[in-house]
């Protein structure tokens, strides 16, 4: 449980105007979602680990379509959690605010995140294996529905082992880079590159704060660890800005 911010929080953000949050699957992990690591992110005993990929979806397109039909379905059941909507303010009190997910859930933009980038892509989309085409979105097929090139539709995410998308990860880079305030919340660290957007930005000068119950390697580059859930972390952040008239 924390009960208020240590007094290091509110001084470091006293004049600070240009904020980063980076997320990862723990934020979601609050709204009832699995990550890919912690316990309950096994699916029909697959390791996502394994279906996440390009090899998975060639040797079996119906088995990974199912995986991600079946998330779709997690993803539009669940509610953006207090964490999410948190960062909703954070966004109203920086003047220079991004966000940048891992996440391809949709959770920060029903909670009302407007300026982000989804680094990993996004689950409600799709678009051709082999084209590359956009379809229509959120197919609601058993099994994956075929581009007008005749290839498979595939889910619009970041597969282990593909390059980003170019645009969003230049923004990421480049804003993590001027960050003043950088806040690395329910991810591993684990997962590059966005393992090393905190570090751009602690290079940068930015005053680098982790949420997270586990201890993860960036908790070496940390100026503040928070050890606790995302919800209740974020909460205390927000209230202690708000004490200083935000
Ligand atoms: P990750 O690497 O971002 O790790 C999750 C982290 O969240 C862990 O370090 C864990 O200790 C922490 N965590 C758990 N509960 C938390 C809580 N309540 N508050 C704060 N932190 C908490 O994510 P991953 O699961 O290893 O997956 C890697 C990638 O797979 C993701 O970056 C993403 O692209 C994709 N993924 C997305 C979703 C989603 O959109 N909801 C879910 C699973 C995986
Ligand atoms: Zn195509």
């Amino acid at each position: 449980m924390v009960e208020a911010a240590p007094a290091i929080w509110p001084k470091a953000a006293a004049r600070a105007r240009r904020c980063v949050v980076l997320t990862g699957a723990g934020i979601s992990a609050e709204s009832g979602l699995a990550t890919f690591r912690g316990p309950g992110g096994w699916w029909r005993n697959h390791d996502p680990q394994t279906l996440a990929t390009p090899q998975a979806f060639r040797k079996n397109p119906g088995l990974v379509w199912e995986w991600y039909q079946w998330r779709r379905e997690q993803a539009k059941r669940a509610e953006p959690s207090s964490g999410h909507r948190a960062i909703v303010v954070l966004e109203d009190i920086f003047p220079e605010f991004l966000l940048i997910t891992q996440n391809v859930d949709g959770l920060h933009q029903r909670a009302g995140s407007r300026r982000m980038v989804e680094i990993h892509g996004n689950i409600f989309r799709e678009k051709c294996f082999d084209c590359g085409q956009s379809g229509p979105g959120c197919s609601e097929t058993k099994s994956p529905p075929r581009c007008s090139c005749g290839g498979l539709m595939r889910p619009d995410v970041v597969w282990f082992g593909e390059a980003l998308p170019a645009e969003a990860l230049e923004t990421a880079w480049r804003e993590s880079a001027r960050a003043e305030i950088f806040l690395a919340v329910g991810t591993s660290g684990l997962v590059q590159p966005a393992a090393s957007l905190p570090l751009a930005a602690k290079q940068g000068g930015a005053f680098l704060v982790e949420i997270n119950p586990e201890p993860t390697p960036l908790s070496n580059w940390a100026d503040l660890s928070i050890r606790a859930k995302a919800g209740e972390a974020m909460a205390v952040l927000v209230d202690a800005l708000r004490a200083q008239g935000r």
